[in-house]
């Protein structure tokens, strides 16, 4: 579904470089979870999956289409690649409902009814049926977390990306905003997900890797990566991270 390939990102300016060589495939279905150090690059690694981010070197594929085709239609494939980030991101003006449909409506054009529905079926499906006519600052951040997903969601997407979704909540709104995830991915949903979640990484994901610096060091299976690492690096970082 995403491929990038050998990619590098320099921040100008600064002349950091948050991407070295990176490749990486996102097949349907799969559940790939990306754990590392802070400022390893994992946040990059995700914005440029989702084209919010040019990057300097190598190439990215959205659905066999590269981004860098003249004429690629970017904003067409980035409504392909959902994402919720730490900080939820809604739009304080708008109720729940509101935030959901505006999109699908405006960048969509689909119908107001038809996204009226799917919504209402998304907040029913994160728990949040009741909350519709609410405005975020109303809700607890678990709460606004569920709603941000239900808002990525809303836009059909083909792959939902995640960026530390519960790092900015309290540890009692861990559990339903990764519940919500996981039924995500029994559902069959494809997802990328940075967290430090290692639990629910080794239970849920289908892949895992392993960033250091702006590279991919390891990847493995759950399994074998959180349990019984062959790589000395990622042996030490999970050593300090557990
Ligand atoms: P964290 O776990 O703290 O979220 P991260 O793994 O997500 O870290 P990134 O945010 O991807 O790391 O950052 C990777 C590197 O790129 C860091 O050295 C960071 O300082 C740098 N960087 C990120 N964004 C920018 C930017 N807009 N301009 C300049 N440098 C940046
Ligand atoms: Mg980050």
């Amino acid at each position: 579904l995403i491929e990038v390939r050998h990619v590098d990102k320099c921040f100008a300016g600064t002349g950091t470089q948050a991407l070295k060589d990176v490749s990486l495939s996102i097949h349907a279905g799969e559940v790939i979870c990306i754990v590392g150090p802070s400022g390893c690059g994992k946040s990059t690694l995700l914005r440029t999956l989702n084209v919010l981010e040019p990057v300097s070197a190598g190439e990215v594929w959205i659905e066999g289409v590269s981004v860098h085709a003249r004429g690629a239609r970017l904003d067409r494939l980035r409504t392909k690649v959902g994402m919720v980030f730490q900080q939820f991101n809604l739009f304080p003006h708008l109720d729940v409902l509101e935030n959901l449909m505006l999109a699908p409506v405006k960048v969509l054009r689909q119908p107001v009814a038809t996204v009226r529905a799917r919504a209402l079926a998304l907040l029913e499906q994160v728990g949040l049926a009741d909350k519709a006519r609410s405005r975020p600052g109303q809700l607890s951040g678990g709460q606004q977390q569920r709603v941000a997903i239900a808002r990525a969601l809303c836009m059909q997407p083909d792959v939902m990306l995640f960026d530390e979704p519960t790092s900015a909540l309290d540890p009692e709104m861990v559990g339903e905003v990764l519940d919500v995830m996981r039924d995500l991915a029994l559902k069959g949903m494809t997802m990328c997900i940075v967290t430090h979640e290692m639990v629910f990484a080794r239970a849920v994901g289908t892949r895992a890797v392993f960033m250091e610096a702006g590279s991919i060091v390891w990847q493995d299976a759950p399994e074998r990566f959180f349990s019984n690492p062959e790589n000395a690096r990622l042996r030490a970082f999970l050593g300090q991270a557990g």
